[in-house]
């Protein structure tokens, strides 16, 4: 029987997500002990006490259906925006697909850039829709010119992610405002700011409040990176009252469970944690940038919590002989780029082996024989 006849239409090209390796998964295949992963861009601790505390008294209520309002009062009350700007998600990618999902017809396009987060254009395909690509920047980061010039009359949507997933790179303020400002009335933009944290000074401040001035601007956040709780599963999407009221209309009952409610509030209120993510990170991220530079990798400025990488011919040897000594890290080449790997940064001390690791690779694949690039 061959179920795909039973398929929507739109939906039968597409395929599942594919997400990086887990921990779990290269220890059941590879029966090592010490994994080190570097493929999902995760924070590297486990969540701060408070949060743990938290979900655990949450834990004991589980009989009860959850209630979010606690979390969105602290959410309007840190981020300055009033309460009916705010949705919950199931992590910030399930608001994105509930955005595509409300707003997005088959009669309409969408506009993404070519290297912007892989997991976008199946949710414009669900819903019959066309893709129209824009190219990308430097170092893989979007191209507002491009974007604006992709835009048609059918065009409802751009969705952008700002860092971007491939490389980290960010629209620096002025490029954020061209884009807003080069919006036509009928064309929503989704900022999505997964890395928002992360950023420096050259980012747009304040994007939190760019729905109240402009409403078709709708800005997605998340607790899975900064904040250091992938596994709860919870996101959040800042727009305009009526979009949101408009979302709702298709929301499952309940996105977020009770434990990640109480996970993500307890986060929000432990300042300190979130401080000391961000700051590792970004040391971590110095030494891994200059430390591979050193080695004559070629490393993409980028502005989230990991880094894009080319290994030209050494990346096959280097991505698999890393796997074996329980190193996982992304190779990007789903995003057609055979010879790019994608590295988390990781706490101090993994750091240090996994480049010790390289390091080691590098040297054994000098002799030009045994580089392949990874397909
Ligand atoms: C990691 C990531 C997300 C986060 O998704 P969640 O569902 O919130 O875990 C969203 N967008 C991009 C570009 C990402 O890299």
């Amino acid at each position: 029987m061959d179920w795909t006849e039973f398929l929507a239409p739109p939906l039968r090209s597409l395929a599942p997500y594919r997400p990086g390796i887990t921990e779990e998964k290269l220890r059941r295949e590879r029966g090592l002990r010490e994994i080190y992963k570097f493929s999902s861009n995760e924070a590297p601790f486990s969540p701060s006490p408070a949060a743990l505390a938290a979900m655990q008294g949450a834990l004991t209520q589980s009989n009860r259906y959850p209630d979010a309002q606690a979390l969105l009062d602290q959410l309007a009350a840190r981020l300055h925006v009033p309460l009916d700007t705010l949705v919950l998600g199931t992590g910030s990618i399930d608001v994105i697909g509930a955005l595509v999902r409300a707003f997005v017809s088959p009669e309409h396009n969408v506009v993404l850039s070519e290297y912007g987060y892989c997991a976008y254009p199946a949710f414009v395909t669900e819903q019959g829709a066309a893709l129209r690509i824009a190219a990308s920047g430097p170092h893989f980061g979007h191209d507002v010119e491009q974007l604006l010039a992709r835009v048609d009359g059918r065009t409802r949507m751009i969705l952008v992610d700002s860092p971007t997933n491939l490389s980290g790179q960010s629209l620096d303020a002025t490029a954020l405002t061209r884009l807003v400002d080069g919006l036509p009335a009928h064309v929503l933009l989704i900022l999505d700011e997964a890395y928002a944290e992360f950023t420096d000074s050259s980012a747009p401040r304040d994007t939190e409040q760019l729905p109240l001035r402009h409403p078709n601007v709708i800005v997605t956040r998340t607790f899975s990176k900064a904040y250091g709780l992938a596994g709860l599963r919870i996101g959040y999407g800042i727009a305009a009252a009526g979009l949101i009221d408009c979302l709702n209309r298709i929301r499952p009952p309940f996105p977020a469970s009770r434990v990640a409610l109480a996970g993500a509030a307890a986060a929000l209120d432990d300042v300190a944690y979130l401080k000391r993510i961000v700051s590792a990170t970004l040391s971590g991220r110095r030494r891994l940038t200059d430390a591979l530079r050193a080695m004559n990798v070629t490393v993409f400025d980028g502005n989230a919590n990991f880094v894009l990488t080319d290994f030209g011919l050494a990346a096959k040897t280097v991505y698999e002989g890393l796997l074996k000594r329980g190193f996982i890290t992304r190779a990007m080449n789903t995003y057609g780029l055979p010879t790019h790997l994608r590295i988390s940064v990781g706490a101090a001390d993994e750091v240090e082996k996994l480049l010790g690791a390289i390091k080691q690779l590098l040297e054994a694949t000098s002799d030009n024989t045994t580089r392949g690039a990874y397909r």
